[in-house]
């Protein structure tokens, strides 16, 4: 596979943009090689600078659910654009939005739009702050929840995969403030808040992790936080920037039956628009400024392009049940297919799955947490991420990512991708 014009645009890049990339896990730091320059994508394929053609299963990192380039979004964009960009006051549209979520994610009662992920997870921290009058946080190692510096410690995704999960530049007064516990550990969380009684804002966690590569929670573990949540007046937010919209219409809490008092949202609301949003019960997101006195804002928060892409996603969900069934079906075929393939070449694996999301790891632990996580061979999953590439599919350049699948594959994408995920495999051993 030819892919010089990528390498040029990437040596370029260097010369302008840290690493050469706007995202540090872009960079393919952790596998090898170059990362490649991206032209076009249709349905479940990417289009490099050179003209190759891979299937997909990141499908932008989440949002594109319904594959890439879907004609209802792209119309949406496009009607959207010929009664301008921005206005920065109120549109139609942002309600119509802040009814559907409400409408889609059982506990949002209200909500407030921003413009990523990172914004929605910063503003509710702060808002659970401004709510209960207290400081500190606790999040799940390996969890990651956007760049804040609250987030920065021991942080997953391209924080752990480019070797710093703790990151520079954070005050040691910020990471004082968050507390730490393995995922999937009640005991600790539960030790966590005794020690320190009375002074813990929130629990932020992933409810279904996907940030240190795809990590489930155990029977017992949302259900113990929102217990516990509930009996220490804590804020208990769920962190579906990932999940929302993807595991079911209303996110793991439909999905599981566990409700935060919070949600943070984002990719798939966008519709593959920079869009996110945080929203929950009405009692807590009436101390949102201009009503109470947790300030936020936005110069471009609603912004009606963005919200057109949202709303043309949302809808589709919300009338299109069978997505989910789809969703469903695809991964169970490829879950399946990667299982028999490992299997038959007598690799040390552990396959991680749910719905539209899954991970491979290079080990025979069972991944319940970052640790285990980190037991994989990453060096293994280094040449396999490359001996696929090299076969016209394109993964996630980290162990620690999830998998993202689309609608837009069908049976005969499925056939390609495990037949090269063999030869792949075969290759590595
Ligand atoms: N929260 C979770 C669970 C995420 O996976 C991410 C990004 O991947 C974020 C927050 C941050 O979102 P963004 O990258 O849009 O700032």
């Amino acid at each position: 596979m030819i892919t010089d014009t990528s390498h040029s645009l990437f040596e370029k890049a260097k010369s302008y943009i840290p690493g050469g990339v706007n995202s540090p896990v872009r960079a393919f730091k952790a596998v090898g090689g170059n990362p490649l320059f991206i032209k076009s994508a249709k349905g479940p394929y990417l289009y490099d600078e050179d003209g190759n053609r891979y299937l997909e299963l990141i499908n932008s990192w989440g949002p594109m659910i319904l594959g890439h380039a879907h004609e209802l979004i792209e119309k949406a964009v496009k009607d959207a654009v010929s009664s301008s960009l921005s206005f920065g006051a109120p549109t139609r549209k942002e309600v119509e939005m802040a009814e559907l979520i409400t409408h889609m994610v059982p506990s949002i009662e209200k909500v407030r739009m921003v413009n990523s992920g990172t914004e929605a997870t910063m503003s509710a921290i702060r808002l659970a702050r401004g709510y209960t009058g207290r400081a500190k946080i606790i999040k799940f190692e390996g969890c990651y929840h956007g760049h804040g510096d609250s987030f920065l410690i021991a942080a997953g995704s391209g924080a752990v995969t480019t070797g710093v999960p703790d990151s520079a530049g954070v005050t040691k007064g910020t990471a004082n403030d968050t507390l730490t516990a393995p995922f999937n550990d009640l005991q600790a969380v539960q030790t966590l808040a005794d020690a320190n009684k009375g002074n813990i804002a929130a629990i932020i966690v992933e409810p279904v992790a996907g940030n240190m590569g795809l990590v489930l929670p155990q029977p017992g573990f949302l259900e113990g936080l929102r217990q516990l949540c509930t009996k220490e007046g804590i804020v208990l937010v769920f962190d579906e920037v990932m999940t929302g919209f993807r595991l079911a219409k209303g996110g793991v809490q439909e999905r599981l039956g566990v409700l935060p008092d919070i949600t943070t949202l984002g990719k798939i609301i966008g519709g593959g628009m920079p869009v996110g949003a945080y929203g929950g019960k009405k009692e807590i997101m009436d101390f949102v400024s201009p009503v109470g006195p947790v300030y936020q804002a936005g110069t471009l928060s609603g912004n009606p392009i963005a919200m057109s892409a949202g709303l043309a996603m949302l809808h589709y969900l919300n009338t299109h049940p069978e997505v989910y069934t789809q969703l469903e079906n695809i991964g169970n075929k490829l879950v399946s297919g990667f299982t028999e393939n490992l299997k038959k070449l007598g690799l040390s694996y552990t396959i991680n799955h749910i719905g539209s999301m899954f991970s491979i790891f290079f080990t025979d632990k069972p991944v319940v947490d970052f640790d285990s996580a980190k037991t994989s061979d990453t060096v293994l999953f280094g040449k396999y991420f490359q001996a696929m590439l090299n076969k016209g599919i394109y993964l996630a350049p980290s162990q620690y990512e999830s998998l993202f699948l689309s609608t837009a594959l069908t049976d005969e994408h499925i056939q390609t991708i495990l037949q090269a995920n063999y030869e792949s495999l075969e290759e590595i051993l």
